[in-house]
C-alpha cells in the first residue's frame, strides 16, 4: 500500500510525457563509398615556422559537381583507435573557387569537423588556405628549433564522399633551412614534392625533420630495404654503436622469420632523440613507424631496458594491425568511428612479440626479460578493477579515455589489453606448444596468419572466427571458449596460466631486480603500492593510490602530500624504515586539500617488488624467447 502510494505520488511530477518540446531530427551518417576521384589533390605544407610553432596549408582541389561540397577535417586518427584529432587547431580558414574572392562556408553544426561550402557554377577547382596551430604545451610539442614532425591528418581537409584510399594526393612540405626530412614518402623526379599516393597512404606517412639526422641501414627483408632514420637534438644522440646496431638487424630478421614475407617496400623506423618532442611513445605505420626516445637511448641503452621492445612492436604492427587489421578496426576515411573489440589482438598480440622479439634479438637478456614479465604480470594482478571491467571491455577505453588522466588506474582501468594483452598471448603460445608437443608455437600462427597476400600494400581485414579457425589449424581447440572465458572474466583465475605453463611463478622479492627498479624510475617514483598503496614522487607528492589499499583506508587521498613519518619529516628513507620496521603501527602525517592530517598505518608490510620463481617441469617461455633459425637470405 505505501509503495503504490509513493508511486501515484511520484508519477505525475517525475515523469511528464507529451508536456514539452519535441526532438529536432539529426541528419543521417554520412556514409563514404568507394568510388574514383575525379582529379588529383594537390598539397602543400609549410612547417619552417618552429617559432610560432604554425603549419601553414594550401590546398587545391577539383569541384565535383554541382551542389553544397563538404570537406572534412580528419577526426579519427587510426593509431589512437578514437577521435583524437582536435578541430581547435585549424585556423584562419578561407576557400577560393579558381583564384577568385573568398567564398562563405558553414561549419556542419552537428558535425564540427564537417566544412560545406557552395562552389559558384562554373567553378573547375577550389584553393583552400589555412593553419594548423600545433601545440605549445611541453610534452606534446610536434615543433622545435631542431626537429618537427608532420602529421598529415592535421594539415589537410579532404572531400567528403569518397574512401580514403580512392583519393589521389601530390604533397609537398618545406622544412627550415638546414633541415633534412624523412618519411617512407618517395620524392617525385624534380623533388620539391612527393610521389601522387592515395590519401589513405599519405595519413599512414607521417614526416619527420631536424637538423641532426643519421640514417643507418637495418638489413633487407626479402627486397625491401628497412633504415632507421634517427633526429636528435644533440649530434652525440646519434650514435649508435656497432654491437646495439647488429642487434637491430636481428630485430628485423627475426621479425621476418616469424610474420613472413613483408606487405612494405621499404620501412623507415623514423626515431627522435629529443628533450622537447614527447618522449617514450610510438606509432604504427604500414611502411614506417614513430618513435619517440630519451636522448641518451642509444649512449646507455641499459639504462632504458623498459623501451627495449618499443621498435620491434611498431616493426610488428607493420604486419598486425596495418596490414592485418580488425574489421572493426578499419574505416573507409578519417571521420567514421571504428569499433575497437579486438584491440587485444591489435595491441595484445603485439606487446607479446615485441617483448619476445626484442629477446631473441639481444635488446635484452633472457633474465631482464623474465624479469620484464614479472613487472608486467604484477601490474596486471593489481588490475583490481577486474571485479566490474573486463579486458574485453578495456578495447573500448581509447573512444572515452583519451586526452583525460585517470586517477584510479587500478581501479578504472585504462587500456588494460597491452599488459593484460602480454599475459593472454603467452597463455596462447604455451597452450599451443603443450598441445602439439612442442612442435608448433605462435610463430606458426603469426606465419599463417600475417604473412598471407601478394605483397600488395593493401589492408586485410579479419574477424574473431577468423582468428579462433586461423589459431585451430595451428592447434586444434575451442579458442573461441578460450577467448570467451579470459576476455570477460572478473576474477584471476587464469591470469597466470601461461607464465605457469612457461614454467615460472610470480613471487614477491624484498629488493627490486634491476628492471623493476627502472619500471619504478619510469613511473615517476617509489613504487609501495604492494604495500602501502602508493607510488611517491617528488617531495612525498602521492602519485599514485591503489584502489582499497592500506592507504587508501587509512583516508589518504590522490592528491596528498606526505609531510611526516612517526613526527620527524617525511623522507622516502623514513618511510621505508617504518615499513620494514617489525609489525607495529606508525603515524603518517599529510596534507591534502589544504588540511594538515595524521594517519595511523598497519598492515602494510616492507615493499614487494615482483620476479619470477623457475617451477619444475618443461621452461617453454625460454623456448620461446630462444631466436629462431633464419633463412640464409635474413642473416
Ligand atoms: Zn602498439
Amino acid at each position: 500500500m505505501i509503495v503504490a502510494a509513493l508511486i501515484a505520488m511520484a508519477g505525475p511530477c517525475a515523469a511528464q510525457v507529451g508536456a514539452g518540446p519535441t526532438a529536432i531530427t539529426l541528419p543521417p551518417q554520412r556514409v563514404a563509398s568507394d568510388h574514383p576521384y575525379p582529379g588529383v589533390v594537390d598539397l602543400s605544407v609549410d612547417a619552417a615556422d618552429v617559432d610560432h610553432k604554425i603549419i601553414r596549408v594550401r590546398e587545391t582541389l577539383p569541384v565535383t559537381g554541382p551542389g553544397v561540397m563538404t570537406l572534412l577535417y580528419p577526426q579519427w586518427e587510426t593509431a589512437s583507435h578514437a577521435p583524437t584529432a582536435e578541430a581547435n587547431a585549424l585556423a584562419g580558414l578561407q576557400i577560393r573557387a579558381d583564384g577568385g574572392d573568398p567564398l562563405a562556408w558553414r561549419r556542419d553544426p552537428f558535425d564540427v569537423f564537417a566544412f560545406q561550402v557552395q562552389p559558384p557554377a562554373d567553378a573547375r577547382r577550389l584553393t583552400l588556405d589555412f593553419q594548423y596551430v600545433s601545440s605549445t604545451s611541453p610534452g606534446r610539442l610536434q615543433m622545435e628549433p631542431d626537429a618537427l614532425s608532420v602529421q598529415w591528418q592535421s594539415v589537410l581537409l579532404y572531400p567528403a564522399g569518397w574512401y580514403a584510399r580512392d583519393i589521389p594526393v601530390r604533397a609537398s612540405v618545406r622544412t627550415p633551412a638546414g633541415f633534412t626530412a624523412a618519411s617512407s614518402l618517395s620524392p617525385d623526379e624534380g623533388g620539391t614534392s612527393y610521389k601522387p599516393v592515395s590519401l589513405e597512404t599519405l595519413v599512414d606517412s607521417p614526416v619527420f625533420g631536424g637538423r641532426k639526422m643519421r640514417s643507418i641501414d637495418l638489413g633487407r627483408l626479402d627486397d625491401a630495404p628497412v633504415s632507421m632514420r634517427l633526429f636528435a637534438d644533440d649530434a652525440a644522440a646519434l650514435n649508435v654503436s656497432d654491437d646495439y646496431r647488429a642487434k637491430l638487424k636481428t630485430m628485423v630478421a627475426q621479425t621476418g622469420a616469424v610474420f613472413g614475407p613483408p606487405h612494405f617496400k621499404h620501412y623507415d623506423f623514423l626515431v627522435s632523440l629529443s628533450e622537447l618532442l614527447p618522449s617514450g611513445g610510438g606509432t604504427e605505420h604500414l611502411r614506417s613507424s614513430e618513435n619517440n626516445l630519451p636522448p641518451d637511448f642509444f649512449a646507455h641503452p641499459q639504462d632504458h631496458l623498459i623501451y627495449q621492445d618499443l621498435l620491434a612492436h611498431e616493426f610488428v604492427h607493420s604486419w598486425n594491425g596495418k596490414f592485418r587489421t580488425p574489421a572493426g578496426l578499419w574505416t573507409p576515411d578519417f571521420n567514421t568511428p571504428s569499433k575497437n573489440d579486438l584491440l587485444w589482438v591489435y595491441e595484445g598480440e603485439t606487446e607479446y612479440w615485441g617483448i619476445v622479439l626484442a629477446a631473441r634479438a639481444g635488446l635484452r637478456t633472457r633474465q631482464q626479460t623474465l624479469d620484464l614479465f614479472a613487472v608486467k604480470a604484477a601490474a596486471a594482478r593489481a588490475r583490481v578493477g577486474r571485479r566490474w571491467k573486463s579486458l574485453a571491455d578495456s578495447s573500448l577505453d581509447p573512444v572515452f579515455d583519451s586526452g583525460h588522466g585517470v586517477t584510479w588506474r587500478d581501479w578504472q582501468g585504462r587500456e588494460a589489453y597491452y599488459v593484460e594483452g602480454v599475459l593472454l598471448w603467452l597463455d596462447v603460445d604455451t597452450l599451443i606448444r603443450e598441445r602439439t608437443g612442442g612442435r608448433r608455437s605462435l610463430d606458426d600462427f603469426a606465419r599463417a596468419f600475417y604473412g598471407v597476400g601478394d605483397h600488395s600494400e593493401a589492408p586485410l581485414t579479419y574477424s574473431m572466427d577468423d582468428l579462433c579457425s586461423a589459431l585451430a589449424r595451428v592447434a586444434p581447440g575451442d579458442w573461441r571458449a578460450f577467448f570467451d572465458e579470459r576476455l570477460n572474466a572478473h576474477d584471476d583465475a587464469h591470469l597466470l596460466d601461461g607464465l605457469r605453463r612457461g614454467g615460472y611463478e610470480l613471487v614477491d622479492s624484498d629488493a627490486p631486480t634491476q628492471t623493476a627498479r627502472q619500471a619504478e624510475v619510469d613511473e615517476g617514483g617509489l613504487d609501495l603500492r604492494a604495500s602501502l598503496g602508493v607510488l611517491v614522487g617528488k617531495g612525498g607528492r602521492i602519485r599514485r593510490l591503489a584502489w582499497d589499499s592500506v592507504a587508501f583506508r587509512a583516508g589518504i587521498g590522490p592528491e596528498a602530500v606526505l609531510t611526516s613519518v612517526n613526527g620527524a619529516a617525511y623522507t622516502d628513507a623514513a618511510l621505508l624504515t617504518a615499513l620494514r620496521a617489525p609489525p607495529a603501527a606508525f603515524k603518517l602525517g599529510f596534507s591534502q586539500d589544504g588540511h594538515n592530517r595524521v594517519a595511523t598505518i598497519t598492515g602494510a608490510g616492507a615493499p614487494r617488488y615482483p620476479s619470477l620463481r623457475s617451477m619444475s617441469g618443461r621452461h617453454r617461455l625460454d623456448d620461446i624467447l630462444s631466436p629462431a633459425s633464419l633463412p640464409a637470405a635474413g642473416r
